[in-house]
């Protein structure tokens, strides 16, 4: 699933070739995603110049004066640059044609959406409840100790609820949590003040090592320019259930918190 650094890793790859740039078509080929298309979609960008693009949380924003196009990958989707007599594959469901260029979304799943929303994208319903970004000044050790203060839930499935933080998955939920030294099945409540200084800083740490690294390699996902990430190589406990801990060679323990695997060392979080 592409997640906060393949939805960053797309922006950077995207934003280049369509900012400044006007539409000179739009072509839907199948309106049917997880929300239809927004009917009008066409009419109201058509002839649009670009003027800016951006992220919230997974979201990316696509301003262009009179309206917002406001995409999500879904399970399985990706936008990427082709040249505009590029065939378009089965699961190729839209391109906005800038000129030569076009940004075409793919995605076997259908679990994305397209929407077009003319009111602040930040009122929007969708985006409104999001928490902070995790690699802003906004989301501090003084936040996420506040926020933590009497929640029982299990901190690893408390740092993936977008209301508390956005773009938190579940890799680097576990990442995190490992170069914590937080056990993930632990009361969010009972975190120190410490424990929330380490958990916000190697939150930032593997958020901003995988944008670097051009998101995490899985098994969808390419980057806007069609490159695929290189993250997956260096993770220390996702997906290393019953392999031996880097730091102290015991097996890793393998649960499911929430329904989602999680992975961690008996002995180095606590
Ligand atoms: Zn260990």
């Amino acid at each position: 699933m592409p997640e906060l650094p393949e939805v960053e890793t797309t922006l950077r790859g995207i934003a280049p070739h369509v900012v400044g740039q006007k539409v000179t078509g739009i072509v839907i080929r199948q309106p049917r995603l997880r929300w239809p298309i927004t009917v009008g979609f066409a009419e109201a960008a058509a002839g649009r110049r670009l003027v800016n693009a951006s992220r919230r949380g997974k979201y990316l924003l696509l301003d262009f004066g009179n309206g917002h196009a406001l995409i999500h990958l879904g399970m399985s989707g990706s936008l990427r640059i082709v040249k505009t007599d590029e065939p378009p594959s089965f699961h190729d469901h839209f391109d906005l044609v800038f000129g030569k260029l076009a940004l075409r979304y793919c995605d076997p799943r259908r679990f994305g959406c397209l929407l077009w929303i003319e009111e602040k994208p930040e009122l929007h319903k969708l985006l409104v409840d999001l928490g902070p970004e995790p690699l802003t000044d906004t989301f501090t050790a003084d936040y996420l100790y506040a926020r933590t203060r009497k929640r029982s839930q299990a901190v690893k499935q408390f740092i993936m609820d977008s209301k508390i933080v956005v773009g938190v998955g579940n890799i680097y939920a576990n990442e995190s949590l490992f170069m914590a030294g937080i056990k993930p099945t632990r009361k969010a409540g009972t975190l120190t003040r410490k424990n929330c200084e380490d958990l916000v800083r190697d939150i930032k740490f593997v958020l901003q090592r995988s944008i670097d690294q051009g998101g995490t390699t899985l098994r969808d996902f390419v980057g806007g320019d069609g490159k695929p990430g290189y993250f997956k190589q260096e993770l220390l406990v996702y997906g290393r259930g019953g392999e031996p801990c880097n730091l102290c060679k015991k097996p890793l323990k393998e649960v499911r918190i929430n329904d989602r695997t999680t992975v961690y060392c008996v002995d180095c979080q606590r």
